[in-house]
């Protein structure tokens, strides 16, 4: 008997796969001096054939459902980026994809600029991280699939991040699937076999806890973090680390609580940001919410319209830290 979402699964983490090795290969090319330029174009190479193998992949499989992505070709198709065109295309071929030609590439990309919500859909982040990218850390291929306003799938690509069961490997493939739990495999070799249950931490006291948060002060407040962290009695340093890597730190125990705090009031998160995130940690053991302890609502389109930041925790933590949000009057 096939367990629910088997296919879909099967191909999201084919598609992850294929995205994760094409963005190690260009980031294992940034160099020092690529670095000092502050040269975005790896990126933005990454980004695009990332997008484009995923959706390809969707495409053959699901060809019925829309792909809410983060990226779409408009700006590609202008004649002065033709370079960067030509550069993704190489990528593709390289990477063995069959007929890759710069129209087949742009309408693989533009399959994933679906923006309105719809019964069953599919939301992808090619690379959530593209600070950490550039910089040789932390970043993650994001890909979910929403059936009625529910996270039914989540698969996250980090091939940054040493695997749980055996730190000496770095790359790290996360799935979940709704009632089936969370797991962890290395993104090399192609080995499914080897794939093991991740769990949150049962961590009930805050003096023992540890806090993960983005590394740019921009996404998230840093000084609110702080303020929380005094009140609470956290008193190991929090751990900063860009993209959903975050949700595979507390998905697996490495920490305990994952704070994303409003910078500015009209800013709205990303459901690509965070679906596959969000699936990671609950079939985890853990909790996910707003900062008013609010669920994350994923039938509102391409925005988390009616939420505000987002908390993660292992679940005992959560009630303790919205209520002192709410004390602190962080919003
Ligand atoms: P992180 O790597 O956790 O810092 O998050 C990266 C993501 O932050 C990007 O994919 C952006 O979509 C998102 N982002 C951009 N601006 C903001 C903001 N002001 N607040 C929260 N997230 C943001
Ligand atoms: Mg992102």
């Amino acid at each position: 008997m096939t367990k629910p979402y088997e296919s879909e699964l099967h191909i999201a983490l084919a598609a992850v796969k294929q995205a994760s090795l094409i963005c190690r290969s260009v980031q294992s090319a940034i160099t020092d001096e690529v670095l000092e330029k502050k040269d975005k174009s790896p990126v933005t190479i990454a980004d695009f054939s990332s997008q484009a193998v995923i959706c390809r992949e969707l495409l053959q499989a699901f060809p019925a459902d829309p792909v809410i992505g983060e990226e779409d070709a408009a700006e590609l198709k202008e004649s002065e980026n033709q370079e960067f065109l030509e550069k993704i295309v190489s990528e593709l071929s390289v990477a063995g994809i069959p007929d890759t030609t710069p129209e087949q590439v742009c309408s693989w990309i533009d399959h994933g600029g679906a923006k309105t919500y719809s019964n069953r859909f599919w939301t992808l982040d090619p690379i959530d991280g593209t600070k950490g990218f550039l910089r040789k850390e932390q970043y993650a291929v994001s890909l979910a699939l929403i059936v009625d306003g529910k996270i039914v799938v989540g698969v996250l690509g980090c091939p940054n991040l040493a695997c749980p069961e055996d730190q000496s490997v770095t790359g790290t493939i996360y799935y979940a699937v709704a009632g089936q739990g969370a797991f962890a495999m290395p993104l090399e070799p192609d080995n499914s076999q080897v794939s093991s249950p991740i769990h949150s931490t049962t961590t009930q006291d805050f003096s023992e806890s540890r806090f993960c948060e983005s590394v740019e002060s921009g996404h998230s407040s840093h000084g609110h973090s702080q303020q929380i962290a005094a009140q609470l009695g956290i008193e190991k340093d929090p751990r900063r680390l860009d993209s959903q890597a975050k949700y595979a730190i507390v998905g697996q125990g490495e920490a305990d609580i994952y704070m994303r705090l409003p910078t500015r009031a009209g800013y709205r998160e990303k459901i690509w940001d965070h679906a596959a995130g969000v699936l990671l940690v609950e079939e985890a053991g853990g909790t996910v919410t707003d900062i008013h302890g609010k669920p994350l609502e994923f039938d509102q389109g391409y925005e988390l319209a009616n939420n505000q930041g987002v908390i993660v925790t292992n679940g005992l933590l959560h009630p303790k830290l919205i209520q002192t949000l709410k004390e602190l009057g962080i919003s």
